[in-house]
C-alpha cells in the first residue's frame, strides 16, 4: 500500500545528506570533544564548525549558540533559568506543553504567569502582551509558529515591546525554524530554542540562541561544556546532523522549496475543503477587540530594566499582522479578512459531524498519516488546548485534523490524500452518532 506521511510537525525523517554528515562521528571520529588528543580534537573541530553554521542560521555570534537535547530542554532552560520567586512571566495559552508545564511548575514556586489568549485565528496580539506586562515582569515567551495551526506569531513586534519595557524575551522557534526567514536580531529576542528533528535532522538534539549577557542559570550542571551553560558531553553526531539540517533548511528558503511546499499545502487544503462541512482553523484574521482601537499606555510599563534589554533593530512587522500606529497609540490592529501568515507546510481543518481520531485511524488504514485535534493526557482524550483557546467548542476541536507536509512532499502525496479522504469522511459520517443526531 502507498504510504503518505503528513505529520511533519510531529517529526521528520533525516535527509540523506544529514546521515552522510553524521556517519563519521559514530565510529571513526568518536572522540569526546573535551579530550586533548587527536580524537578529541576531531570531535571539537566538528562541534566548532557546527556552531559556526548555527550562528549563521540564527544570525548571531558563535559564542551565543548553546547545543542541547532539543526544544523541550530549550524551553525549560529559558523559563527555569531566568525566573525566580516573585517574578512575573508572560506567555500564551497556545504554547507547547514544554512551556505551559514549566510555567505550571513555577507557579508552585511563586512565579505568577499570565497566559495571553489568541484571537479566533490563532494569532497573538502584541497589544495583549504589552497590556499583560507588570512591574515585576521578567520574561516573555512566545512561539514563532504554532505546532497545530502553523500560524506565525508577530514575534518581532513582541521583541520591540520586550526591549521597550526591559523584559527578557524567549522564542520557542521549534516549528518555525527552517520554514521561514530566521533572524534572532530582527526578532529582538534574548533566547530562542530550536530542535533538529522538526527540520529533517536527528532526534534528541537542538540548539539555543542565548544573547550575550543574558543572565541565564544552566538547567544541567556538571562539566564546563558549552561555556558552563549546559553541562554534559556533547552529542557530536547529533550536533553535526543538526548543523547539516540547518544548512539545508537555509538553502530551502532560497531555492523555491518553501514556495513549492506552500503551493502543495494550498492545493491539499483547497481539495479537502471541497468536502461539505469543513473549514480551516487559523487561516483568516477576523478578530479585533474594541479596546485595541483606544490609545492607552499599558499598565506597569517600564523603561529598560533589568538592564539587559536593548531596542530591537528590526522593523518588527514582517511576521504577523502589521500594526497601524497613531499619536499616543502604540499598536492599533485593524479588522482584517486577509489570510494570516502561516508556515508553508501546515493546515488544520475541521470536519463537521465526525471524530477527528476516527478519521486519523481511517486515513492510517488507507496509508495516510496525519494527526488529530486531540491529545492523550493520562489515558483520556482531551481536545487540543490550542484550538480551544481559539474559541472552538470541544466537538469542533475534536473534529479537527492537522496535515503537516514534509519538505520532500510531492504532488503524488497530495493526490493520494485527496483520493482517500472524501470516501473516509463519507463512511465515517454515515456511521457517526454525531451525524445521526444532527441529521435526524
Ligand atoms: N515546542 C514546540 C512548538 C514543539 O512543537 C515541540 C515538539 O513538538 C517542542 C517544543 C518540543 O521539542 P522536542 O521534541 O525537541 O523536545
Amino acid at each position: 500500500m502507498r504510504r503518505t506521511y503528513m505529520d511533519a510537525n510531529a517529526t521528520t525523517p533525516l535527509l540523506p545528506e544529514v546521515i552522510e554528515a553524521m556517519r563519521p562521528y559514530w565510529m571513526e571520529h568518536f572522540g569526546n570533544a573535551s579530550s586533548i588528543h587527536l580524537h578529541g580534537q576531531q570531535a571539537h573541530r566538528a562541534v566548532n564548525q557546527a556552531r559556526e553554521t548555527m550562528a549563521q542560521f540564527f544570525n548571531c555570534h558563535a559564542a551565543e549558540v548553546v547545543f542541547n537535547s532539543g526544544g523541550t530542554e530549550g524551553d525549560n532552560t529559558a523559563i527555569f533559568g531566568l525566573l525566580h520567586p516573585g517574578d512575573h512571566f508572560i506567555t500564551t495559552s497556545i504554547e507547547h506543553s514544554a512551556v505551559l508545564q514549566a510555567a505550571n511548575r513555577l507557579a508552585r514556586g511563586g512565579v505568577e504567569t499570565t497566559f495571553v489568549a489568541p484571537n479566533a485565528s490563532g494569532l497573538i496580539d502584541p497589544y495583549d502582551i504589552r497590556r499583560a506586562i507588570r512591574p515585576e515582569a521578567r520574561l516573555i515567551s512566545v512561539m514563532l509558529a504554532n505546532n497545530e495551526t502553523g500560524v506565525l506569531q508577530p514575534v518581532a513586534e513582541i521583541g520591540k515591546i520586550a526591549a521597550e519595557t526591559g523584559v527578557f524575551f524567549h522564542i520557542d522557534a521549534v516549528q518555525g525554524a527552517g520554514k521561514v526567514e530566521f533572524d534572532v536580531r530582527r526578532f529582538g529576542c534574548h533566547l530562542c530554542s530550536i530542535s533538529a528533528h522538526k527540520m529533517h535532522g536527528p532526534k534528541g538534539v537542538g540548539a539555543m540562541f542565548v544573547r550575550r549577557g543574558t543572565p541565564i542559570e544552566p538547567l544541567l550542571v556538571g562539566g564546563s561544556h558549552e561555556r558552563r551553560r549546559r553541562a554534559g558531553t556533547e552529542n557530536v553526531p547529533g550536533i553535526v546532523g543538526l548543523a547539516k539540517a540547518a544548512e539545508l533548511a537555509m538553502h530551502s528558503l532560497q531555492d523555491g522549496t518553501i514556495d513549492r511546499l506552500a503551493a502543495l499545502r494550498d492545493r491539499l487544503e483547497a481539495g479537502v475543503l471541497q468536502i461539505p462541512g469543513t473549514g480551516v482553523n487559523g487561516a483568516h484574521s477576523i478578530d479585533c477587540h474594541p479596546e485595541r482601537a483606544q490609545p492607552s499606555a499599558p499598565e506597569g510599563q517600564r523603561e529598560n530594566s533589568p538592564g539587559q534589554a536593548q531596542r530591537s533593530p528590526g522593523n518588527g512587522a514582517d511576521i504577523g499582522v502589521a500594526p497601524r500606529r497613531g499619536a499616543g497609540n502604540p499598536l492599533v490592529y485593524p479588522i482584517s479578512t486577509n489570510p494570516i501568515p502561516r508556515v508553508a507546510n501546515t493546515t488544520n481543518i475541521w470536519f463537521d459531524q465526525l471524530e477527528g481520531e476516527a478519521l486519523v485511524i481511517a486515513l492510517d488504514l488507507k496509508g495516510v498519516a496525519v494527526s488529530g485535534g486531540s491529545a492523550c493526557h493520562s489515558g483520556a482524550t482531551e481536545p487540543s488546548h490550542v484550538l480551544m483557546a481559539m474559541g472552538l467548542d470541544k466537538t469542533r476541536a475534536r473534529a479537527s485534523l492537522r496535515f503537516s507536509l514534509l519538505k520532500t512532499a510531492t504532488e503524488a502525496d497530495v493526490d493520494h490524500v485527496l483520493q482517500v479522504i472524501t470516501g473516509a469522511v463519507e463512511n465515517l459520517r454515515e456511521l457517526s452518532p454525531i451525524a445521526a443526531g444532527t441529521l435526524g
